[in-house]
């Protein structure tokens, strides 16, 4: 399975920056989970071939490149995108998003093919499939209704949290899956800003280190994602102050092979 964050920021040189705006997972260049940054980072084959997008929740940096990635799109689809995600989620899309004022209802429109926008609402708590995977959501803890994934091509399973605070069905059914090959988790603000984190329903590296000790896969490898650029680099070294085993960073760009 090959796995990638996509970048959501450039730095001065013009280069793919460690900044993290927006979140964007793709993996087998075919999948995305969420599409924070999808139209604007996706190369051209991933544009090319990605149909399928699977959302943890609604918001902002989770959504933006969305509405762009099918106007891009919008008359060579000769197949749906398919957005996949709860019926709270859809519903925020089509009253705030799709409405005509902020951009256009696509899952009304269609272009010589078809239909350019399909939503295949999924429930938790139950496999569905997704192109070549199969996943299954459990609700996490964050301040609108989000889910966390294991995501599985019956070879290689991967979980990813989502934006989340402390967490127990998550871990109830991560831990009841066999083998992981990589949890990804995100930890979006530094111990000083506690406040803001349980404001905001993130983790701090203090919160992230009582999650772990929930997570039953001690040698399953954990990339922690979804840093707030702002506190990026007090986050990091926060983190590896804790000295947590198997605990890294995911690099931004890089395609990882599972
Ligand atoms: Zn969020």
């Amino acid at each position: 399975m090959k796995f990638q964050l996509l970048p959501s920021t450039i730095d001065e040189n013009g280069q793919a920056s460690a900044r993290q705006h927006l979140a964007c997972f793709v993996v087998d260049d075919r999948i995305a989970f969420d599409a924070g940054s999808l139209a604007m980072s996706c190369s051209e084959g991933q544009r090319a071939s990605l149909r399928d997008i699977v959302l943890t929740h609604a918001h902002l940096d989770h959504i933006a490149g969305l509405p762009l990635f099918i106007d891009d799109l919008y008359s060579t689809l000769t197949e749906p995108v398919r957005v996949h995600a709860t019926d709270e989620v859809i519903n925020v899309l089509e009253r705030d998003i799709f409405n005509w004022s902020v951009y256009p209802r696509f899952s009304e429109l269609k272009n010589n093919h078809g239909p350019v926008m399909i939503y295949k609402p999924f429930k938790l708590g139950v496999d569905f499939p997704v192109g070549h995977l199969q996943v299954r959501a459990a609700p996490v803890n964050h301040q609108v209704p989000a889910a966390g994934f294991l995501i599985t091509d019956m070879e290689t399973t991967v979980a990813m949290s989502g934006d989340t605070s402390e967490m127990e069905e998550f871990w109830n059914m991560v831990n009841a899956r066999g083998s992981l090959s990589a949890l990804l988790i995100e930890c979006a603000f530094p111990n000083e800003l506690q406040d803001l984190a349980d404001l905001s329903h993130h983790l701090t590296p203090r919160a992230l280190e009582v999650e772990l000790e929930k997570f039953e896969k001690t040698d399953c490898p954990i990339f922690i994602v979804n840093i707030k650029p702002s506190y990026r680099d007090t986050v990091v070294a926060q983190i590896n102050e804790l000295r947590l085993k198997n605990v890294n960073v995911m690099r931004i760009g890089q395609v990882y092979d599972w």
